[in-house]
């Protein structure tokens, strides 16, 4: 192998064996990352970043309990998912332990599309439908089926005929219970006419795709209340919002009060280490049982079990849920400020650590985000049109690194105004 470089021809070689634009990477200047720990990232070059995006390292970069608990788990033991495990079972009990009430079982995946996939397919058997029921702009993952269940990412023209969309909650209208309800069964109709009857209803419970959208609770159980008349599962989606970020409770559609049929986990489940699930009720796996069996290979090993405790034991023991409501609260009203000083930033969405910022235009949107990486900040951009800046940080940031953020961020939109 070769040696990190930051002159090195990677970025070439990449696009050579691994096809240019079919996976795109991060930034017009793609960064080879070599070591993190916490919530900084270090490039070849020796520049260090901090790290505002990513919630695979949910507890921290190289953080050393994970590292600790899995190398060991390494050396001793890893292998497919068919032998007697503790550390297996225990993750599954901690998980239970954290759900609302009546979830009670879970099945491991090795992703968050493989959980959805799962919780689809446990869906349609349970209820006989063959049809779901998503929001706008959402994503729910990668496989065939999971690509028709992700509106975000349909090409024109894509539109799926067992699929029917509704739409995302908007900031500061509360539409109520009801009229909520009948959205879903309006989109319920839709898809009834093209001969399908809905098995489930997913929703990514932090609508981060669709732009970060802090859903008011009547809007969730909105969801629920349109899902069950139309006969259909209701799946919160907390692979990317739960663990956490927005506050103790680790799961967003628990801080709303509402129990969903099954909820999926996935991203930083196991701190990188490739781990998700679905946890539902019994009856619904008992059903499932009936006909079928689930087994995939590498579904919790037991080294990613260990990664998986070790995640929830630094939670735990570092506090992080509770802090992340300190220190988001801190974000969300220096990104305010921010915003208020600048035309080119618009209205910001905040829940515990992680925000969306909207940006006046998805070109300026672009160039505000290689700007703030040039200024030495990771975040991404996300939303309907691409212009809403998001920031989803590690979840060990504190007030100093918000700080750290917020002024990177405010002298990337004034690099922009000398640019223009
Ligand atoms: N659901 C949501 C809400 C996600 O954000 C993602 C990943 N971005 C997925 C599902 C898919 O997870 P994975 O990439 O692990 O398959």
């Amino acid at each position: 192998t070769r040696a990190a470089d930051p002159g090195d021809d990677v970025a070439a070689r990449r696009a050579d064996a691994m096809g240019g634009t079919v996976a795109p990477l991060f930034y017009d200047r793609p960064l080879q990352i070599v070591s993190g720990e916490g919530a900084w990232l270090t490039e070849a070059s020796g520049r260090r970043f901090l790290d505002a995006y990513n919630n695979v390292a949910v507890v921290g970069h190289a953080e050393p309990t994970v590292v600790r608990r899995v190398s060991r788990q390494l050396g001793r033991l890893n292998t497919h998912s068919r032998y007697l495990h503790p550390e297996v079972v225990e993750l599954a009990e901690r998980l239970v332990a954290t759900m609302p009430a009546g979830l009670d079982t879970v099945l491991f995946t090795t992703s968050g599309t493989e959980a959805n996939e799962l919780a689809w397919r446990l869906a349609t058997e349970v209820t006989g439908g063959t049809g779901a029921l998503i929001v706008e702009h959402s994503y729910h993952g990668t496989t065939r089926w999971m690509a028709d269940l992700s509106s975000n990412e349909w090409p024109p023209g894509h539109l799926p005929e067992a699929v029917g969309t509704f739409r995302a909650p908007i900031a500061g209208r509360d539409l109520g219970v009801e009229a909520t309800t009948a959205m879903v069964r309006a989109a319920a109709q839709e898809v009834a006419a093209r001969g399908h009857r809905p098995a489930l209803l997913l929703a990514d419970s932090g609508f981060t795709s669709e732009g970060v959208h802090d859903a008011p609770a009547s809007y969730v159980e909105g969801l629920l209340a349109g899902a069950h008349a139309e006969g259909a599962l209701y799946l919160a989606d907390e692979v990317q919002i739960g663990y956490g970020r927005t506050g103790p409770g680790l799961w967003r559609v628990a801080q709303s009060g509402v129990v969903p049929d099954l909820v999926t986990l996935g991203k930083p489940m196991g701190a990188g280490y490739p781990i998700g699930a679905v946890v539902t009720r019994r009856e619904i796996v008992d059903r499932f049982a009936e006909r079928w069996e689930y087994f995939s290979t590498f579904a919790a090993t037991p080294a990613a079990a260990a990664a998986g405790n070790a995640v929830l034991d630094v939670l735990e023991d570092r506090r992080l849920p509770e802090r992340a409501l300190v220190t988001g609260a801190h974000l969300a009203e220096r990104l305010r400020d921010l915003s208020a000083a600048t035309d080119v930033l618009g209205d910001v969405r905040a829940m515990g650590l992680v925000a969306g910022i909207d940006v006046v235009d998805r070109p300026t949107a672009h160039r505000l985000l290689q700007a703030l990486v040039a200024q030495g900040a990771l975040a991404g951009l996300t939303g309907p049109r691409g212009d809403v800046l998001k920031v989803r940080p590690p979840l060990v940031w504190d007030e100093t690194h918000v700080d750290h953020f917020v002024d990177s961020l405010a002298r990337a939109v004034d690099d922009l105004s000398v640019a223009r």
